[in-house]
C-alpha cells in the first residue's frame, strides 16, 4: 500500500511569486504548487494537501500559529503515514523546535522544508526540497514503517533534527545546520537515513500539547552592555523566564549594575536561562570565574541547546505546568540537547 502523506502549506519562499507592479514577493494560493510541480502527481505516495489558515511570510510566525499547525497534525493522527509542512526558512527552526515540544511520542515522521527562491523561479531549490522531503516522509524500512519518529527539517539535500537546528545563511542553498548534533541523514543518489541518530519516542501514547506561553524574553550580550535600558524585560509579569545568549561558555560582564538588574529578577520570581551565543558546543555553568554569576543566581543551565529550542521549551513548559523547575527544562523529551 502507498504510504498517505499529508501536505501542510504555512506559507513562504517556496510559494510566494513576484508582484508584476511592485516586484514584492507575495504568497500565492496554495493550488500553485501543483501547478509548479507535476512531479508531485508521479512520487510512489497518495498524497493529500491542505493549507493553515492564513499562510504568512514565517517572519509572521507565533506560537497561536504553531497550535494550529499542531492541532492540524493531531486531527489527522490516524488517517496518514507521514506530514510534510511547507514552511519559510527564516523561522523554520522555531517551528520545527516548538511542533517538537507540542508533539510527543508521535511515532510518525514531521518534515519540514521550504526554499530559498520562489518554486516559479528556474533555478529554485524548491522543487527537490518538497520532492525528496515527501519521499522521506514516505519512507519505510524493513518492517514496513518509517524509522524516522520525530520532527525533522529536510533541506539541500540533508535532513536534520528540527530543534537542533538553526537558519545559517540567508542566500545560500545549504541554509540549514545543527552543529551540536549529526545529520538524521542525506539525499544523494539514494536517500539514507542514520538510525542510530534517529529519536526512540518512550512514550507509548502521542500526547499533543494544547498550549504555550509566549512570555519568555531573549537577550544577547555584548560588551559594554547596559541592562538598566531594558528593564521591563526583566519584570517576571511580563517576561516569566529570560533567556540570556551569554558568551563562550555561559560567561558575562562583571559590573555592579548587571548583575543587580539579574538579581532583582530572580528575587521577583523571573527565570534566567543560561545559554551560549556560540553556535557550537554550549555551556558550561562556573567553568570560568565570569560565569560564576549566572550560576549563583541560580540560573538555569542552557546546555547545548539552540536559542530556537530554549525559547520554545519554555513556551512549552510555562504554558502547560504551574510550577516549573530547573530539572525540568534540563530533561530531554525530544532529543533536543545533550
Ligand atoms: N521570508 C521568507 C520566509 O521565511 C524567507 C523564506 O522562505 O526563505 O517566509
Amino acid at each position: 500500500m502507498k504510504p498517505k502523506i499529508l501536505l501542510i502549506y504555512t506559507g513562504g519562499t517556496i510559494g510566494m511569486m513576484s508582484d508584476p507592479n511592485t516586484g514584492e514577493l507575495q504568497n500565492l494560493d496554495f493550488t500553485y504548487i501543483h501547478n509548479q510541480i507535476p512531479e508531485l502527481n508521479r512520487l510512489d505516495v497518495v498524497l493529500t494537501t491542505i493549507s493553515i489558515q492564513h499562510p504568512m511570510d514565517s517572519s509572521h510566525m507565533r506560537p497561536s500559529v504553531w497550535l494550529e499547525i499542531a492541532s492540524i497534525i493531531e486531527s489527522n493522527a490516524t488517517k496518514y503515514d507521514g506530514f510534510v509542512l511547507l514552511h519559510g526558512t527564516d523561522t523554520m527552526a522555531y517551528t520545527a523546535s516548538a511542533l517538537s515540544f507540542l508533539i510527543q511520542g508521535f511515532k510518525k515522521p514531521i518534515v519540514l522544508t521550504g526554499s530559498q527562491l520562489p518554486i516559479g523561479v528556474l533555478r529554485s531549490d524548491g522543487k527537490e526540497n518538497l520532492l525528496t522531503a515527501i519521499e522521506i516522509a514516505g519512507k519505510k524500512n524493513e518492517e514496513g514503517y518509517s524509522g524516522l519518529h520525530e520532527v525533522a527539517v529536510f533541506f539541500q539535500s540533508k535532513l536534520f533534527r528540527g530543534n537542533r537546528t538553526s537558519k545559517v545563511s540567508s542566500h545560500q542553498f545549504d541554509a540549514f545546520d545543527s552543529p551540536n548534533y549529526p545529520l538524521l541523514g542525506s539525499a544523494g543518489v539514494t536517500i539514507a537515513l542514520d538510525s542510530a541518530r534517529l529519536l526512540s519516542p518512550e512514550l507509548l501514547e502521542p500526547q499533543f500539547y494544547k498550549q504555550l506561553d509566549p512570555r519568555v524574553g531573549l537577550l544577547k550580550l555584548y560588551p559594554g552592555i547596559n541592562l538598566k535600558g531594558y528593564s521591563s524585560m526583566f519584570k517576571p509579569e511580563n517576561y516569566r523566564a529570560v533567556v540570556l545568549e551569554a558568551f563562550g561558555s555561559g560567561n558575562t560582564p562583571n559590573d555592579s549594575s548587571f548583575g543587580e538588574v539579574l538579581q532583582a529578577y530572580v528575587e521577583n520570581g523571573g527565570v534566567l536561562v543560561n545559554t551560549s551565543q556560540c553556535t557550537s558546543g554550549g555551556v558550561q555553568p562556573g567553568k570560568y570565574a565570569s560565569g560564576h554569576l549566572l550560576k549563583a543566581l541560580g540560573a538555569w543551565d542552557g546546555k547545548d541547546l539552540t536559542t530556537e529550542a530554549a525559547i520554545t521549551k519554555l513556551m512549552w513548559l510555562f504554558g502547560n505546568y504551574p510550577t516549573v523547575k530547573e530539572s525540568d527544562f534540563t530533561n530531554v523529551v525530544a532529543g533536543e540537547s545533550l
